[in-house]
């Protein structure tokens, strides 16, 4: 296992991981997950062993890492962009930590061969890395972080560089793979897809600091602050001490993190994500369509809901314009309690 306490990272005039206590259970995959800048790859660097850490402790398999130079810690690092060789062939690359290992050419061959198998590039080895799209890279540069089983895979936003549906293909590859392989991984992203895709539980740093780890699941469906819900996708707030009509609102699900069940809805802090509304013309709200954008499979709304407000809503495709009387259903899976 993987053990960080209070793992703090400072820089002139910056601290960039602050006081930061995480756990990866050997076998499972953890994913940070936070904005630009709130010390993502710091942490990662501490891990690997290269960025000093100012206090606190980083332990693997109950051994204090402090002191522990990087290439002795048994870990592989993946970057963003994969950082593949130019001038070495598809299988050289892969093969480079083997043969820094000091392993021969035939043996290297063969766990090269299972490895492009793993990822999916089977017949690739003679390429160069130029005539591979940005996918293809990618895979290839998994499969040198795979190449001598490293103890543990740290991944730096491993397909962020990548287009939308790539990614979203990649990443169920990536999980795939690093459940086949039994691979423990820390992976961080600012990307939610990915991470959820990827991870079994997920942290949310924000500024440096953990404000929530838990279950992904969980975390996407209950967060414990206004911070991290706006973080993971809920754009809107209401406040207890708001006046707008609250009796269509669903109240907490049982074992939500802050309220109990059944918590009063008209007591608590409540975030919601824009599918918490969706035009249905069996819907209780009413309201009328202020605004519309149309995205890949749907309508983005702002909808003025009697009562309540102007409120991002969803509506399939061909559905209504600006000036339209709608009727809104709650779908309470797009509907968060927060604690006080
Ligand atoms: P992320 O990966 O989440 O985008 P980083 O870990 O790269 O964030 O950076 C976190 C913060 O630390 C940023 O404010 C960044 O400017 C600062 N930082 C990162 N590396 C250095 C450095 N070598 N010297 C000074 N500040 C740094
Ligand atoms: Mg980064």
């Amino acid at each position: 296992m993987l053990e960080l306490d209070d793992v703090t990272v400072t820089f002139p005039g910056a601290t960039a991981v602050d006081r930061v206590g995480l756990r990866v259970e050997e076998g499972s995959v953890l994913a940070v997950l936070g904005p630009s800048g709130c010390g993502k790859s710091t942490l990662l660097r501490a891990v690997a062993g290269l960025e000093p850490i100012s206090s606190g402790s980083i332990r693997w398999r109950g051994r204090d890492l402090a002191g522990v130079a990087t290439h002795e810690r048994g870990f592989a690092l993946m970057f963003q962009d994969g950082q593949l060789f130019a001038q070495a062939s598809v299988a050289d690359n892969i093969g480079y930590p083997l043969r820094l290992r000091g392993q021969g050419r035939r043996q290297r061959a063969g766990r090269v061969a299972e490895l492009l198998e793993l990822v999916g590039l089977g017949g690739y080895a003679d390429r160069r890395p130029a005539t591979l799209s940005g996918g293809e890279q990618q895979r290839v540069a998994l499969a040198r972080s795979l190449a001598a089983d490293p103890a543990l895979l740290l991944l730096d936003e491993p397909l962020s560089s990548l287009d939308r549906s790539l990614r979203d293909r990649l990443a169920g590859d990536l999980r795939e793979i690093l459940t086949t392989t039994g691979t423990t991984a820390l992976l961080v992203t600012h990307d939610h897809d990915e991470a959820f895709t990827v991870a079994d539980r997920m942290a949310v740093m924000l500024d440096g600091r953990i404000a929530q780890e838990g279950d992904a699941v969980e975390v996407w469906r209950q967060p414990v602050s206004r911070e991290v819900a706006s973080f993971v996708g809920y754009d809107t707030i209401l406040e207890p001490t708001s006046t707008e009509r609250r009796s269509w609102l669903p109240t907490a699900s049982p074992g939500v993190a802050g309220r109990g069940p059944g918590a009063d809805p008209a007591s608590s802090v409540v975030a919601l994500r824009r599918s918490a509304l969706r035009v249905d013309p069996e819907g209780e709200l009413r309201g009328v369509v202020r605004r519309v954008v149309t995205v890949s499979d749907a309508l983005h709304l702002e909808v003025d809901v009697e009562g309540v407000g102007r409120m991002p809503a969803l509506a399939a495709d061909r559905g209504p314009e600006v000036g339209d009387d709608v009727r809104l259903t709650v779908d309470p899976r797009g509907v968060a309690h927060l604690p006080e």
